[in-house]
């Protein structure tokens, strides 16, 4: 280098805002300005002038420098400027570094310049240093975009190849082998052959297309990704970029530099955005979302084809206004959804909103909306939503909720007659009894008579139906704000808010059982039913739930004693008659469980021959306490609490036991009759508790109560009776002329004796009239072929005027009275 152009270098650089220095042909740094050597020798302790230039390099850029400036040397490249990362300092600096030639055109060194980011030429007063027009001339193009791109490939960690085909040189960067993991001086694939086996068998179709494509020189650049095998055996991927920088007369590329990039983390990132993006979508089209997306200012909405099809649309337009859909609102909702969505418009707030629609098709759905705001300064700030049908999931709420109502219904009402239930009457009535006001509250207690035998003789159906027909009744009569329950099988409560005076409460009750004690047909039977009614009425305050109730109750059992089909209004004293009624069932009880149930027998006489003609067995209860009990004292009793069948067997058991002793002793016994509750002869099991009994046949007689065959035919208790028959025990009409029996009835169950009533016997003695309807009874007896027997004979006078009418048997007071076991037994003895 010459002096001159030394001074002047050193002046030039000297007053560089930047660092820089001078490298000679040979390597060594020659000159250097204070900036360079403070900033370079950092963390060196010698002279910067007289350092080795690849001392300075980055590993990356002592081969890419040094082959350029080979190629300098040797006049092959042309002269550019390039960037350079130096490895003296901490971070990369970007260096220029321009070929230096004296006024002959002689190459006599390089300037290394340190440059902004922004500006990648040398400083133009340096270049102006030198005369010479080709070293002053600008960079040319691709000069500037090869420094532009070395700069960019040492700073951003990419792997460098430079393939010469000219001269035969292939070069790889350090770089390109770390990415590879193949370290550095370690042979990497020497042909490119032997370079695309390491490539991924899916990519390989594609490089060697991109390769082939650039070889050809039909392009400059080419791009590619692709995987390639890592020296550990993973796959990694690399993004290529290769450039044609050279090419011969002939246009083919001779020289190809290219970069090669670890996008390995990109990708995985790109995949799995891709995969959430495709996860996204399935999860969308599962949950049957439609999207929108809606631009605030315009207004319009861009609609997806789900979304579409939820409202029934299509036309396929995917743009669409928000009149436009507001149409298909369903003009309830309509008002609410725009407000709802104008305001989140306004006030930049997330769409949430449940609105109906009606579909193009005209069918009516339940929508809910999600609208996201996003605030997009390019695009303008817009909603992106999804739209879900609820239809499905409201009707089914919809379902859930009548399910619920009618299940909540149907737990406080009686199924049959439609009426409240028990439930439905306690809770109605605590509200109504702690209201706070001091009027009468009422209540009725009803309670069909002899329901059970409706029951057994006409079927269940029939007992339905007489319960429906009752609840009719019962809600035909009573006032609207009368809550009628029915509280258990055949009662009914029926609860009277109001302060209902008394003498309207039993004019109501009256109207039901006259309505009641109507007959009416099901199914073409005739039933004809009664009805019992208690009555309470009661001051709200004094009252609590079980006084008013437990007082219609109390009623209702005084209207059943005193003969059913009546109304009875509580009165105190039927409080006492009630809890002594109490003291007898508890007694009662404990009498069967003693075996203090027995019966006695009173004899029945011919009334021609007065021979014992037949034993009427009746029951009594011997109690160690009170003595002998009469049935008066506690049939009813037994009845109510459903003991009369157990209580028939006691003494059916008592007399087969008796009659067994005494015919074992050679005493002759007539026929010994059993008074049969009605429930056993309509019971479909008779024969099989007959057979049990072992009845001696043609020694037991039924006595059946008149009333038993008032109503209708029974296929059941038609069936009994011949069954009876045909098992030798002989049925007796009890009471006869008390229950109103017709001749009808009579000759159906053709009887072996009617045994008239002591009401109808006793008046003979003073009543000519009332002896001629005996008469008339007698003789129809002869007519039908059944023997008549006259009850409660109390005189001799009674004996002598049956005797005249032709009567058949008698049984009184006047000839004998009941007795016990043991008395009758003496008797049978005398008698023998
Ligand atoms: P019932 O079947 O009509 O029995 C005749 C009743 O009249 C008996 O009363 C008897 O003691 C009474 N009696 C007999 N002769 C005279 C008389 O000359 N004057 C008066 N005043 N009474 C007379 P008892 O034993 O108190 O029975 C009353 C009713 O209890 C019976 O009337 C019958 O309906 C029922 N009963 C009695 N024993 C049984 C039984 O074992 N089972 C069933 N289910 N009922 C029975
Ligand atoms: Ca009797
Ligand atoms: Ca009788």
């Amino acid at each position: 280098m010459d002096v001159d152009l030394r001074g002047s270098l050193e002046h030039a650089i000297k007053d560089l805002e930047v660092p820089a220095f001078v490298v000679g042909l040979h390597r060594t740094i020659t000159i250097a300005n204070e900036k360079a050597s403070s900033l370079l020798l950092e963390s060196q302790c010698h002279v910067l002038v007289g350092t080795d230039l690849s001392d300075i390099l980055c590993p990356a850029a002592i081969s890419a420098v040094s082959s350029w400036i080979d190629e300098v040397v040797e006049g092959i490249a042309t002269q550019v400027k390039l960037g350079i990362t130096l490895s003296l300092n901490t971070g990369p600096e970007l260096w220029s570094v321009v070929s230096l030639k004296d006024r002959d055109d002689r190459l006599t060194g390089f300037l290394f310049q340190q440059v902004l980011i922004t500006s990648a030429l040398p400083d133009q007063s340096i270049l102006d240093a030198f005369n010479n027009p080709t070293a002053a001339a600008d960079l040319d193009d691709l000069a500037r975009r090869e420094l532009r791109w070395k700069t960019a490939v040492l700073s951003a960690n990419q792997g460098v190849w430079d393939h010469d085909f000219e001269l035969d040189r292939h070069f790889l960067s350090d770089t390109w082998r770390e990415i590879r993991g193949i370290s550095i001086g370690a042979a990497a694939a020497e042909t490119t052959e032997d370079w695309l086996k390491t490539i991924h068998p899916d990519d390989v179709g594609r490089v060697k297309e991109q390769v082939a494509l650039q070889e050809s020189g039909a392009t400059d650049v080419v791009n590619y990704t692709f995987r390639q095998r890592h020296a550990d055996g993973h796959w990694i991927w690399i993004l290529s970029r290769g450039r044609v920088v050279r090419r011969d007369e002939n246009g083919l590329p001779v020289r190809i530099i290219g970069t090669d990039t670890d996008i390995s983390d990109l990708k995985f990132v790109e995949l799995e955005r891709a995969r959430l993006a495709e996860r996204l979508g399935l999860a969308i089209e599962a949950a049957e979302m439609g999207q929108w997306e809606q631009r605030i200012e315009t207004k319009n909405a861009i609609w997806d084809d789900r979304s579409l099809k939820m409202f029934g649309l299509r036309d396929n337009l995917t743009l669409r206004s928000e009149t436009d859909w507001s149409k298909m609102i369903h003009p309830d909702d309509r008002d609410a959804t725009m407000a709802h969505f104008h305001s989140c418009q306004l006030e930049k707030r997330d769409i949430a909103c449940d609105f109906r629609i009606m579909t193009a098709d005209g069918i009516e759905k339940f929508i809910r909306t999600r609208g996201k705001f996003v605030h997009d300064v390019e695009g303008g700030d817009r909603y992106i939503g999804v739209n879900l049908d609820l239809t499905k999931d409201h009707q089914k709420t919809v379902a859930l909720e009548q399910a619920r109502n009618r299940l909540e219904y149907e737990s406080r009402h009686d199924p049959l007659t439609g009426l409240a239930n028990r439930r439905r009457l306690d809770e109605v009535f605590l509200v109504q009894s702690s209201e706070n006001e001091s009027d009468l509250m009422g209540a009725m207690h009803l309670d069909i008579d002899r329901f059970k035998q409706i029951n057994d003789n006409f079927g269940h159906d029939a007992g339905d139906f007489t319960l429906k027909h009752a609840a009719s009744i019962m809600k035909k009569y009573l006032p609207k704000d009368v809550l009628v329950a029915r509280v258990g099988g055949d009662e009914f409560v029926a609860l009277f808010p109001q302060a209902q005076n008394r003498v309207v409460m039993e004019a109501l009750a009256e109207q039901i059982i006259q309505a009641f004690s109507m007959p009416f047909f099901y199914n073409k039977i005739r039933i004809k039913a009664g009805i019992s009614i208690g009555i309470a009425a009661l001051d709200r305050q004094e009252q609590s739930e079980s006084s008013l109730l437990i007082l219609a109750d109390i009623a209702l059992y005084h209207a059943k004693k005193s003969g059913r089909g009546i109304w009875q209004f509580y009165e105190p004293h039927m409080k006492t008659q009630t809890s002594e009624r109490i003291k007898i069932q508890d007694a009662l009880i404990s009498a069967f469980e003693h075996n203090e149930i027995t019966c006695h027998y009173q004899p029945q006489f011919d009334a021609q021959t007065m021979k014992l003609s037949g034993i009427e067995a009746l029951v009594r209860w011997e109690s160690p306490t009170s003595g002998l009990i009469m049935p008066d004292q506690f049939l009813s009793a037994a009845e109510d609490m459903g003991l009369i069948a157990k209580l028939d067997e006691l003494v059916l058991c008592q007399v087969l036991t008796d009659l067994e002793c005494w015919e074992a002793e050679g005493l002759s016994v007539p026929h010994i009759s059993v008074n049969v509750s009605a429930h056993r002869i309509s019971d479909p099991d008779l024969g099989t508790w007959l057979q049990r009994m072992k009845l001696p046949p043609g020694k037991i007689v039924f006595e059946l109560l008149e009333s038993v065959f008032l109503d209708g035919e029974d296929a059941t208790i038609s069936a009994n009776l011949s069954l009876l028959q045909s098992m030798g025990v002989d049925v007796e009409i009890d009471d006869f002329g008390t229950g109103h029996a017709s001749i009808i009835s009579l000759l159906r169950i053709s009887p072996k004796r009617l045994k008239i009533d002591r009401e109808l016997v006793e008046p003979i003695v003073h009543s000519p009239k009332r002896r001629g309807l005996l008469e008339t009874i007698i003789r129809i007896g002869k007519m039908l072929d059944i023997e008549v027997v006259a009850e409660g004979v109390e005189t001799n006078a009674h004996i002598a005027i049956l005797r005249e009418l032709q009567c058949d048997y008698l049984q009184g007071f006047a000839l004998s009275k009941p007795m016990n076991s043991a008395n009758m037994r003496e008797l049978l003895i005398a008698r023998r």
